[in-house]
């Protein structure tokens, strides 16, 4: 009799003896460093630009306002009013937003002027009009006023020549304002990030198809190709392969001509079965990952045919997890939006929990009346607590005892661009 049992091993997630398990920030810190924008840089109008990249910096070309003008609807005059009564002779004549008036507005009398209106000259004081009676021939107001109220000056919000959006930037709406306010039209963006998304497995599928018994329905792909969208990148939906080496070979070398970056999910471990993790060994760009992260054990990560290709668990809990922490910044420096670090928030817990080191944990959580509660399991194959939650909790690589009421920080999935 040679054959032994191993020794019982209960706990599935124990940290194998002596191997080196890669903290999260020294993975995070290798793709910051090795991965560089591949999409390229266009001209579109202003109006096509919503959600996409910068690919420069932008000045304003005029500055915003352009004139000194009024914020209310009013009379102009030169100069504020001391305390008490005034009555101050009304010139004929008006000033609009567009439609300046041309002449001089004497010292001591006033002028009708109306929101937006460039100030004419001989006025830098606008006292609101609720604030005034009139004859049409004077008013008369109380008050004091200082000087200058109720008057925007040139440039004040921005001066033509100042930097006003940064490259990398993610347009959005008040950008677009912000640009076209300040003389912009055409901008310099980048084509949006194509995302291919693949799923593995013989046990998969398709959502809508019947399925026997043994079979799941593809979760993945559904999953990573709206988180893609989300995130304002092109989902490229690449199917589902059998677990079938050449298939998936061929699968791969077609999708690394249409798109810029790979999302795998299933077949990334080291078991027989595992043919995606065995093809970026073949394929010489691989990177075995095994990152001190739960959820989310095995992270095949290479190259295919210039292509990067995040090799996810299968998981659906580990393979969002996994997208989330390091898919999400990697492909942010890929569309040419620069590396960031996701916004957390420092919440009290709504519950306890002992954690032990090494591995930087993620619970689905979510805020409720001001503490930020878990999913009632952490077991990776429940996407209902996925669907649950509103975002992660982020529990350090360190051992920890958390109690009731205690700081931890809490990642909502908008602070992932989901
Ligand atoms: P794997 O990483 O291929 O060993 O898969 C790990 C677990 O995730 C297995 O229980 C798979 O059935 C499951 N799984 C793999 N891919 C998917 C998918 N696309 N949707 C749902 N579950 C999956
Ligand atoms: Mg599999």
């Amino acid at each position: 009799m040679t054959l032994k049992p191993p020794p019982l091993r209960n706990d599935c997630f124990a940290l194998p003896a002596g191997v080196h398990w890669t903290p999260v920030d020294e993975a995070l810190a290798l793709l910051r460093e090795r991965l560089h924008p591949v999409t390229e840089v266009e001209t579109v109008a202003l109006q096509d630009a919503l959600d996409r990249v910068l690919a420069e910096e932008v000045t304003a070309r005029r500055s915003n306002p352009p004139l000194p003008n009024s914020a209310v609807d009013g009379y102009g005059f030169a100069g504020g009013l001391a305390e008490g009564e005034h009555f101050i002779p009304l010139m004929e004549g008006r000033a609009a937003a567009g439609l300046a008036f041309a002449g001089v507005v004497p010292q001591g009398q006033a002028i009708r002027i109306l929101t937006g209106a460039s100030l004419p000259d001989g006025v830098d004081t606008v006292i609101l009009e609720e604030d005034v009676t009139t004859d049409g021939t004077a008013i008369a107001c109380h008050g004091p006023l200082r000087q200058g109220a109720n008057a925007r000056k040139a440039g004040e919000d921005v001066s033509a020549g100042d930097v006003i959006l940064m490259e990398g930037r993610r347009l959005t709406p008040a950008d677009l304002a912000l640009v076209s306010a300040t003389g912009g039209d055409a901008l310099e963006v980048r084509k949006p990030l194509r995302v291919g998304v693949l799923s593995t497995g013989d046990e998969l599928v398709e959502a809508g198809d019947g399925a026997k018994p043994g079979q799941i329905f593809d979760a993945n792909r559904p999953m990573l190709l709206a988180m893609a969208a989300r995130m304002g990148y092109v989902p490229v939906d690449l199917g589902r392969v059998v677990d079938d080496r050449a298939l998936l070979r061929a699968r791969l070398d077609e999708a690394a001509h249409t798109v810029d970056v790979i999302l795998t999910s299933g077949g990334a471990s080291a078991g027989d079965e595992d043919h995606m993790s065995a093809l970026l060994r073949e394929s010489g760009a691989m990177q075995e990952w095994r990152i001190a992260i739960k959820p989310g054990r095995p992270l095949a990560l290479g190259m295919w045919n210039g292509v990067p290709v995040f090799g996810l668990p299968g998981n659906p809990v580990a393979a969002l997890v996994c997208s989330l922490v390091f898919a999400r910044p990697a492909m942010d420096l890929l569309a040419g939006r620069g590396w960031s670090a996701p916004q957390g928030f420092q919440v009290p817990a709504g519950f306890s929990k002992r954690k032990k080191p090494g591995r930087r944990e993620y619970l689905r959580a979510r805020m409720r009346d001001g503490r930020v509660e878990v999913f009632r399991s952490e077991g990776s194959g429940r996407i209902s607590g996925l669907s649950w939650a509103e975002g992660l909790v982020e529990l350090g690589d360190g051992a920890d005892d958390i109690r009731d009421g205690d700081s931890v920080t809490f990642f909502p999935y908008a602070s992932f661009g989901v």
